[in-house]
């Protein structure tokens, strides 16, 4: 076979001799017959280890590769058994992709950089794959990936969250580092029986790594909790600032809504048709008005739209109520921008303040602060109050959401963990 380093170049495999390439123009497919070097054959495709010939297996096989120009190509082998000493018979090893996959290491590769870099149907479309084969993948390389990593090495402060997925229906438990701002670890489930796996992670990565845990911040939920005290009982527990503006901005949404409903029975609604065997009614008027003021009450202040700024003024002056209530949220939005020692009296003042402004939610509200109060003044004295928790929280949430179509969490985790986790998948034949 001449050109044979061209080839090799070509088709992105190493260790691999080439016996052939041929072109079947009907199908569009270049085939290329391959083997791997004598040093590489006759591996355990699990373990690598050396191993005496066992039997055909199912005979030659394809693995798909990486096209050339426009034009598919596929490798095509021997696909023998060993009889590993560890694994008994098991496929033997092959150079040019992971064990059990059906595209190449290359292939793999670039549609994890892909995955990590454009959308579902960019990837899928461009690479002529499925997106469930994307998740597969996706798996393949993360385990790779974490396989050569320790990734808990230099942990010392760590923030706790859930994250929903499939339309809330489902849960990841997510372990940020505070200081690297990466994603540490993820898992299906929201108990404490998650939780505790993460320590016990933490621990088999090295003994004494749980007792070197100097901060962990959560959302104030008893499932969290709990375990933390258990398993790193002289960490510093902080409330994420992030979580307890999102309290007051639930609360706000609670004061938004009845003042809606309130104004939708005092008539300002019409006629709309009907669905689902019912009239509908629009909202009209300040109906509609409150409506369409969600976005307005919830954004910082700063990033308001001229159109979203006018709609908070409209409510000022007609709704004083609600008004309030925005001013409630704001107000302990700023209590995390001040530095400790005004933020603790600026907490308190707040805390009065909701305490008499009669809006039920936040009377409530103030009552969950004053339950946590000592956790998020910790945040805000040892800062962690710098919102990288949350910026890989709203990363992680933009993954669930492409990776909605994945049936299985494990393709959704490996794609957040090669996003979030520090190990950003490379572009073959570009590191
Ligand atoms: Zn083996």
């Amino acid at each position: 076979m001449r050109n044979v380093s061209l080839w090799r170049a070509l088709l992105g495999v190493e260790k691999t001799v080439i016996e052939d390439v041929e072109f079947d123009e009907d199908a569009q497919v270049v085939v290329a017959h391959v083997r791997p070097t004598r040093r590489e054959s006759s591996r355990c495709g699990r373990c690598q280890r050396r191993s005496p010939w066992y039997d055909r297996g199912q005979g030659r096989r394809r693995w798909r590769a990486l096209d050339l120009g426009t034009v598919r190509v596929q490798l095509e082998a021997d696909a023998p058994r060993v009889n590993c000493g560890e694994h008994g018979p098991t496929v033997a090893a092959v150079p040019w992709a992971r064990h059990a996959a059906g595209h190449t290491r290359v292939f793999d590769e670039q549609v994890a950089w892909l995955a990590t870099q454009c959308s579902k149907s960019a990837v899928t479309e461009l690479m002529r794959i499925a997106w469930r084969t994307v998740g597969a993948v996706m798996v393949r390389v993360w385990n790779d990936a974490q396989a050569g990593q320790d990734r808990f090495a230099a942990v010392r402060r760590i923030g706790i969250d859930e994250i929903s997925y499939k339309r809330g229906h489902r849960y990841l438990t997510v372990v940020v580092d505070h200081d690297s701002g990466r994603l540490l670890w993820a898992e299906p489930g929201r108990d404490r029986a998650t939780v505790t796996r993460f320590f016990e992670a933490l621990e088999a990565s090295g003994a004494g790594r749980c007792a070197r845990i100097t901060h962990v911040s959560a959302d104030g939920a008893d499932w969290i909790e709990d375990v933390v005290a258990a398993r790193c009982p002289t960490a510093v527990r902080c409330a994420d600032p992030f979580h307890v503006v999102r309290w007051a901005t639930e609360a706000l949404d609670v004061v938004r809504r009845s003042a809606w409903n309130d104004a939708r029975r005092a008539g300002h609604t019409k006629a709309d048709g009907r669905a689902n065997g019912r009239a509908q009614r629009t909202s009209t008027g300040p109906a509609e008005k409150l409506k369409r003021s969600r976005f307005a009450l919830w954004k910082n202040p700063e990033n308001l739209t001229d159109r979203q700024r006018a709609k908070v003024e409209w409510i000022a002056k007609n709704d004083p109520r609600l008004y309030r209530a925005y001013l409630l949220k704001e107000g302990l939005r700023l209590v995390f921008q001040l530095p400790f020692p005004e933020a603790a009296a600026a907490l308190q003042k707040w805390v009065a303040w909701a305490r008499r402004s009669r809006i039920q939610a936040f009377v409530d509200l103030q009552r969950r602060i004053m339950r946590h109060r000592q956790k998020i003044l910790a945040s805000i004295e040892h800062g962690l109050s710098n919102g990288r928790i949350e910026s890989v929280n709203t990363k992680i949430r933009l993954i669930t959401r492409i990776a909605f179509g994945f049936a299985s969490p494990q393709p959704l985790i490996a794609l957040a963990m090669l996003n979030l986790g520090g190990r950003k998948p490379l572009l073959p034949g570009r590191a």
